[in-house]
């Protein structure tokens, strides 16, 4: 099939690249023009394990093709993908000007029949609104090509999304007409070479709904084992072993129930935020996933706080080495990362920071540390550590899950190590003489 894929940030630039790989001819569009111009020589904008190869094979195979034009892409069009951003507006709820700019342009430029595929994370009843907008542009044309809006939601995971997109747990397809999911059918049957039954079909406005239930059930999932964690901290009781005897019942299971700093990245925040705002929108309170959002926003800083217990309420003087950026392993993302939370409130109280991550230091360099003082970057962990009065781990990142300690006793001004994301063992950091810090269990001295 003939595609074009609209955006190419995390989700476009996968999607269509993975539709490629599966023989499709596709065109990637983005406003961005030195984006464009640097895909084309393979230059990839983002750090997403396995792509830069995928994308390299499919321009030398003639079957992804890079532009500014979406008029130009059109024109041999079968099916036209929308995956620009859909940040969090002022009062919560999901910006749509730039799905809603795509469709006003796909009305204007489509010269044949089309399906217009919605992979953005849009609240229920955007497809309408895509709907209206291209039937104004077709209006003022005077013209009359059959279209049909249909959603499809992206599920796929940063840092591991090329596999997602391979082999998906499930795709989602809303659609009110039989031939766009027929066509959907037949573009996605590569991916499920064992079972179509994992292509589940429902309508526009359930499609829509499904995604940030999904967001929000497992960011519920994080927030309600954090709020354990707290609670575990005060009555004495750890919250690792806890985790592993709740999460033996398989009605409950191990995934996502991993104490820590919060969640952060470009969807939960603003999903959960967005679906809040629909609920009201509706006259309904969403008291539970308003508690999910508020838990997450106070636990963002507990690791700030255990870091104030221990040196004090003025850090002036005081110099952390800070292991991890980005708001979790594999991704250079940094967007709503909890690392920027507590970076900024330690030094706002007078701390340095010495910071490494693998991937992120150029995101926080250019956008999301850009105006905060006193950080110092590294290209190495272990540098990080010379004059530091800590350790605080904030990402966990293989390369930090096993270092070495007689080094970190070294270089440290005193052994304490803050986890925000509970990697090591305490009882043998204990035996090596190290202070302790973790999420959901008392630091024993
Ligand atoms: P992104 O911000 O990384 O990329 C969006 C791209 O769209 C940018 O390159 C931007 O220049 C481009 N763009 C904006 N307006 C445009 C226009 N008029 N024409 C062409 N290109 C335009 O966004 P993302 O992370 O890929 O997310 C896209 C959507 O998918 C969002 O709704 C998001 O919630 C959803 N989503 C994201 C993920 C994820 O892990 N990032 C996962 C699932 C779903």
């Amino acid at each position: 099939m003939n595609l074009s894929v609209i955006g190419t940030g995390y989700v476009g630039l996968v999607s269509g690249t993975c539709f490629a790989e599966m023989g499709n001819r596709v065109t990637c569009v983005d406003v961005i023009n030195e984006k464009i111009e640097n895909l084309k020589k393979g230059v990839i904008p983002i750090y997403e394990p396995g792509l830069k190869a995928m994308v390299l094979r499919n321009i030398e195979n003639e079957t992804l093709y890079f532009t500014t034009s979406l008029e130009e892409s059109l024109n041999k069009c079968d099916v036209a993908f929308i995956a620009v951003g859909t940040p969090m507006g002022e009062d919560g709820s999901a910006d749509l000007q730039y799905v809603l700019q795509v469709a006003r342009s796909i009305g204007k430029y489509m010269v044949r029949p089309l399906i217009v595929v919605n992979k953005s994370t849009v609240p229920v009843g955007t497809a309408d609104k895509v709907r209206s907008v291209i039937l104004e542009e077709l209006d003022a044309r005077d013209q009359n090509i059959p279209f049909s809006v249909v959603s499809n939601p992206e599920f796929l995971k940063e840092g591991d999304a090329i596999n997602d997109f391979m082999k998906p747990d499930r795709v989602v397809v809303g659609s009110d007409n039989e031939k766009a999911t027929a066509k959907m059918r037949a573009l996605y049957a590569p991916f499920f070479r064992s079972s179509m039954d994992r292509l589940i079909t429902m309508d526009v406005r359930s499609a829509e709904m499904t995604k940030y239930v999904a967001n929000s059930m497992l960011a519920t999932k994080i927030s309600f084992m954090n709020e354990v964690a707290n609670i575990c901290e005060l009555v004495g009781a750890d919250v690792n072993k806890v985790r592993i005897g709740i999460g033996s019942d398989h009605r409950i299971g191990y995934s996502f129930i991993y104490p820590g700093s919060g969640y952060g990245g470009s969807c939960f925040p603003k999903d959960v935020k967005a679906l809040i705002r629909t609920a009201s929108e509706h006259n309904y309170n969403a008291e539970l996933i308003g508690a999910v959002e508020s838990v997450n926003d106070r636990q963002k800083l507990v690791i700030a706080n255990k870091v104030i217990s221990r040196f004090g309420d003025n850090l002036e003087g005081r110099t952390f080495s800070v292991w991890g950026l980005a708001f979790k392993p594999q991704t250079d993302d940094m967007r709503e990362a909890p690392s920027i939370y507590i970076i900024k409130e330690l030094v706002r109280r007078g701390a340095c920071i010495k910071a490494y991550d693998p991937k992120a230091i150029r995101e926080a360099q250019q956008f999301y540390l850009k105006d905060v003082p006193g950080i110092t970057y590294f290209n190495s962990k272990y540098e990080t550590l010379a004059d530091s009065d800590a350790m605080i781990l904030l990402t966990e990142w293989k390369e930090f899950r096993s270092p070495d300690f007689e080094e970190l006793k070294q270089q440290l001004k005193q052994p304490v190590i803050f986890d925000g994301r509970n990697q090591y063992n305490d009882i043998m950091l204990k035996e090596m003489g190290f202070e302790y810090y973790q999420i959901g269990k008392k630091e024993k001295l």
